[in-house]
């Protein structure tokens, strides 16, 4: 169920071409939940965006929407990434956007995990 005031999920959206395999990524991880791949812009030495399967636009539709086995194992699917990029010991930073004014591009929900430099600030200043 869509959530009330936001857009359907557009199933032409480019996350969602990447998941039916229409359109190439640099997977770095796969399971029944997530898919997890490197931005094709990265802003870190390590910048891997990590999706849900499911149609999802939006961390609200998500977390509002999904089951309970769907979101568990999204969680666990980011931590076993960063885990397994070698980012638990240095640390990294876990984002995602959410509608207009966070400057969300693709409307299918996802995570961006940062590492390999320090971060610097969590917001640089307006
Ligand atoms: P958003 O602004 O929606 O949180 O982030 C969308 C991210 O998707 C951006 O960092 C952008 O570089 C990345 N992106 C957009 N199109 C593609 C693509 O075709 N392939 C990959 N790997 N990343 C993409």
């Amino acid at each position: 169920m869509p959530v009330s005031g936001l857009p359907p999920y557009d199933d032409q959206n480019i996350f969602a071409r990447i998941l039916r395999g229409e359109i190439p990524c640099k997977k770095v991880f796969e399971n029944a939940f997530a898919l997890a791949f490197h931005d094709i812009h990265p802003q870190a030495p390590v910048h891997v965006l990590v999706i849900p399967k499911g149609p999802y636009c939006s961390f609200a539709d998500f977390s509002a929407s999904a089951s309970e086995a769907e979101i568990a194992g999204f969680i666990r699917a980011v931590g076993s990434v960063a885990k397994d990029l070698g980012l638990e010991a240095p640390g990294y930073r876990l984002l995602a956007n959410m509608g207009e004014q966070s400057g969300q591009e693709v409307p299918h929900f996802h995570v961006h995990l940062f590492g390999g430099r320090p971060l610097g600030r969590m917001i640089p200043a307006a």
